[in-house]
């Protein structure tokens, strides 16, 4: 068990043409002792990189790694005592299930004794008892999965690192090897992280999300905060299905009042406007006459016919209804912006109907409109 300190870390590689890639870039990131944390990005990220550079795969340009408190950064992988699963299946061929799992201690000179239990009992934990004796070439995916992750498990590593351990694998096995990994990071308390591009993996996963973009971190914090509190818009947007939505605008001094302003590129087309309760209009006041980037949640819009109550609502059409069995997600448009949201109540929508979107006040977010777009309340 130990806790890994990443300070100032930062790796660049030559591309083709002479170009410079920032895989890694300024990287600060601590995960406590026992902590399981998901490292999730777009592909290109940086997330391998991170991965190798703290197994010692690479060698970092500048920054220092520290695991239970003692720098490694200029340690052999295996002085590193860490402990790494990688996306393509690296199990040797021409070993059985068994000797797979025991290939990792016997590299160490693990004693026989313990090698042999260390491997029944892990075979036990992930279920691998029936096949010990096959080879790779006759395991179904998930086994062979498991037996790359049983292999790094039998090291007792006081530092795991995955990277997209599940991503070869259907839906359905990948959500049971997820909750079993969830329990035997329980069972076991180590530090682990584990790298995903997938947010919905991430989140589920994570007792914290740690959010990579370009090579640098966005944002690490625990699932509930990510959702609710992204740091800026790439955060925001990166999580959520549908996605959040986001409006061009501005804020406006109407009196005593603050409104958004829907901006629109039509010249004659007038944007909605929305009017801010005072507890935003303070937060924003100082962003008057600003362009902004209003951020709402599908699930923080509600859809109304033209009869109901229309406080606070704007007009829109239907474009497009998406039935998904318990909701249904309505695209619609407005003056200048499309938006998206989701409906509990089905089959009532078409294509086509005019109808007016309520804003939940609590779910209004404003982004910065200028890169890197963060979050002003
Ligand atoms: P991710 O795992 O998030 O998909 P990677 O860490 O693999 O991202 O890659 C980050 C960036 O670094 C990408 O632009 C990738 O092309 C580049 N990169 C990674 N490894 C190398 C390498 N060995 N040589 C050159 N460029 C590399
Ligand atoms: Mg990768």
């Amino acid at each position: 068990m130990a806790r890994l300190v990443l300070e100032h870390l930062s790796k660049t590689f030559a591309a083709p043409g002479g170009r410079k890639v920032s895989a890694v870039a300024r990287l600060n990131l601590t995960v406590t002792d026992g902590e399981l944390l998901t490292l999730v990005g777009p592909s290109g990220s940086g997330k391998t990189t991170l991965l190798r550079l703290i197994a010692g795969l690479e060698t970092a340009d500048e920054g220092a790694i520290s695991v239970g408190g003692e720098r490694v950064e200029k340690l052999a992988p295996a002085a590193r005592d860490v402990a790494m699963v990688f996306q393509s299946r690296t199990l040797f061929p021409h070993l059985t299930a068994r000797e797979n799992l025991a290939s990792g201690l016997r590299w160490r000179k693990s004693p026989r004794e313990e090698i042999e239990s260390r491997v029944r009992q892990t075979a036990e934990l992930l279920g691998l008892s029936d096949c010990l004796d096959q080879l790779p070439e006759t395991l179904s995916g998930g086994q062979a999965q498991r037996v790359a992750l049983g292999r790094a498990l039998a090291l007792r590593p006081r530092l795991l690192l995955l990277d997209e351990p599940l991503a070869q694998l259907d839906a359905p096995l990948r959500a049971q090897l997820r909750r079993d990994l969830k329990t035997l990071h329980r069972q076991f308390g180590f530090t682990m992280v584990f790298v995903t591009h997938d947010q919905a993996e991430a989140m589920t996963l994570g007792d914290r999300v740690a959010v990579m973009n370009g090579g640098a971190l966005q944002q690490a914090a625990s699932p509930g905060e990510i959702y609710e509190q992204p740091a800026n818009r790439f955060v925001a947007g990166f999580f959520g299905t549908p996605p959040m939505n986001f409006v061009r605008g501005v804020i406006a001094a109407d009196g005593g009042r603050l409104e958004f302003h829907e901006s629109t590129s039509v010249a004659d087309g007038a944007g909605f406007s929305l009017l801010l309760d005072p507890e935003r209009a303070t937060a924003l006041a100082k962003f008057a006459g600003q362009e902004i980037i209003l951020g709402i949640r599908p699930e923080h819009l509600a859809l109304r016919t033209a009869g109901e109550s229309p406080g606070g609502s704007i007009p829109a059409t239907v474009e497009l209804v998406e039935p998904l069995g318990a909701e249904e997600h309505i695209h619609l448009r407005t003056a200048a912006h499309p938006l998206v949201t989701v409906e509990r109540a089905r089959h009532r929508w078409q294509p086509g109907q005019r109808t007016l979107v309520g804003f939940a006040a609590a779910g209004l977010q404003f982004f910065d409109a200028k890169p890197p777009g963060g979050r002003l309340a």
